[in-house]
């Protein structure tokens, strides 16, 4: 999806990259940063630093956040010790013209999606959402054997199938062969190719437009954002709606959810951000939802006539109120960030002269820009343990540290486990009772430092 242009890329990778973000499977998909290309073997360069906003190509960008550079979140390796590691920058900015809080370098999707695995697991709970939401579309929209429903990044059809099941006419697009073979023997009609204007204009002189577009956790990954959204515009009926899901900068910034930021996501959007995007292609925002998934997320309804509902303007005004547009807005996150870290590493390094033994949990993409980050490493913790039994005999990304199954919490016993996966962290505490029983502690660093 990112660069709707390049089409040499191989058609699987783009799907452990939605699968990541999307959180629809668990995680089966990982990349391996000891199988990477080579420089030598692609012929693109590894990244590209963007000096221009990318929603309104101004270069009013102001810096919030400096990671550093550091590897790619995802990227795990297979051996340990000293090895070539790519590293990148990674420096949060917002634009003063638009809002748009974006990262500067694009890194080459060949090497960001450079290996992957397919396994389809989805959440219960993502299936069940996917079905309400369709029953509610096809009865306020007046849905039928005549209209068509379509998702870019459809996946395995997860969220179609439901269309398809009450007569509603389904087109996915999903770019990864193996997946959209999936999908078809489920009986939904996928195209296997990146969506961007060129496809859409393809579709659109076939007559095939689209009543209800989906696009789920697509837009924050895509390099050519104008472009897509242009396709949107040219697929969707002139009576057509947009259903967008996308996570929210606010929750983000407000709980301190820094570790989100990585190289896959090029971009954090305000509603106000979104609106200006959309609003330059003639498509508006009419109605939005917050939802709790991914930290926080917003549903977007857009449309082609510009009839927004007062939740919209509401948000909109508040946004303005709180200055997403000015530096101070990003001041208190990007100060949380380093009181956080200044907290983190203050205690662990306590901990440490008290020859107590730390470990973590939690070998996601978020943990590692939180311990490149903050520089922890072996001097600190001893290793890692993750449920994914695909990441297990696997190193961290930087700081090399082992992933062990959950169960050696016991047998190892370490005084401390620092929770990065702050996103399940209910669910962690009540599966490892045994070892809280046991004595064993846990610090859970986001959205504020506890031990518990
Ligand atoms: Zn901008």
């Amino acid at each position: 999806m990112a660069l709707a242009n390049d089409r040499d890329i191989g058609s699987g990778r783009w799907t452990a990259y939605f699968e990541r973000i999307n959180g629809k499977r668990t995680s089966n998909s990982i990349l391996q940063g000891n199988d990477k290309m080579s420089i030598a073997e692609t012929s693109k360069p590894l990244s590209k630093t963007e000096t221009a906003c990318r929603i309104c190509m101004g270069s009013n960008l102001n810096p919030i956040l400096s990671l550093g550079k550091t590897p790619l979140a995802n990227s795990l390796l297979k051996k340990e010790g000293p090895q070539d590691e790519n590293r990148f920058p990674l420096d949060l900015v917002f634009c003063s013209d638009c809002s748009l809080v974006q990262i500067t370098e694009t890194v080459n999707p060949e090497i960001l999606f450079s290996d992957y695995v397919y396994f389809s697991s989805f959440a219960d709970t993502t299936l069940k959402s996917a079905e309400s939401l369709v029953a509610r579309l096809i009865k306020e929209r007046n849905l039928s054997d005549s209209s068509l429903a379509a998702e870019i990044a459809s996946n395995d059809g997860y969220l179609l199938q439901f269309y398809l099941k009450d007569g509603v006419r389904v087109l996915g697009i999903e770019p990864a062969q193996n997946i959209a073979t999936v999908a078809r023997k489920k009986g939904i009609d996928t195209i296997s190719e990146f969506f961007g204007l060129e496809l859409a204009q393809k579709l659109a002189n076939r007559n095939q437009k689209a009543d209800v577009l989906h696009a789920n956790n697509v837009l924050a990954h895509v390099a050519e954002l104008n472009g897509v959204v242009e396709g949107m515009s040219v697929f969707l009926k002139d009576s057509g709606l947009i259903v967008i899901e996308a996570p929210y900068l606010k929750p983000m910034l407000e709980h301190t959810e820094f570790d989100t930021i990585y190289h896959e996501h090029l971009c954090y959007f305000s509603l106000t951000a979104l609106d200006k995007l959309f609003r330059s292609h003639k498509l508006y925002i009419n109605d939005v939802e917050q939802l709790s998934i991914h930290g926080g997320s917003l549903r977007l309804f857009i449309e082609k006539k510009d009839q927004p509902s007062n939740t919209v303007k509401t948000m909109l005004e508040d946004e303005a109120k709180s200055g997403v547009k000015t530096a101070a807005y990003y001041e208190q996150f990007s100060n949380k960030v380093q009181r956080l870290k200044t907290e983190l590493l203050t205690l662990l390094k306590d901990l440490k002269s008290q020859n107590k033994s730390i470990a973590i949990y939690g070998a996601s993409a978020k943990g590692s820009t939180l311990m490149n980050y903050f520089g922890i490493d072996k001097d600190l913790v001893d290793f890692v343990v993750d449920r994914s039994t695909v990441k297990q005999g696997l190193f961290t990304p930087g700081n090399h540290l082992a992933i062990l199954p959950p169960e050696k919490l016991l047998e190892l016993k370490p005084d401390y486990v620092v929770l990065l996966t702050w996103n399940f962290v209910d669910e962690i505490l009540e599966q490892q009772k045994a070892y809280r029983e046991m004595g064993g502690k846990f610090i859970v660093p986001i959205p504020e430092l506890k031990v518990v």
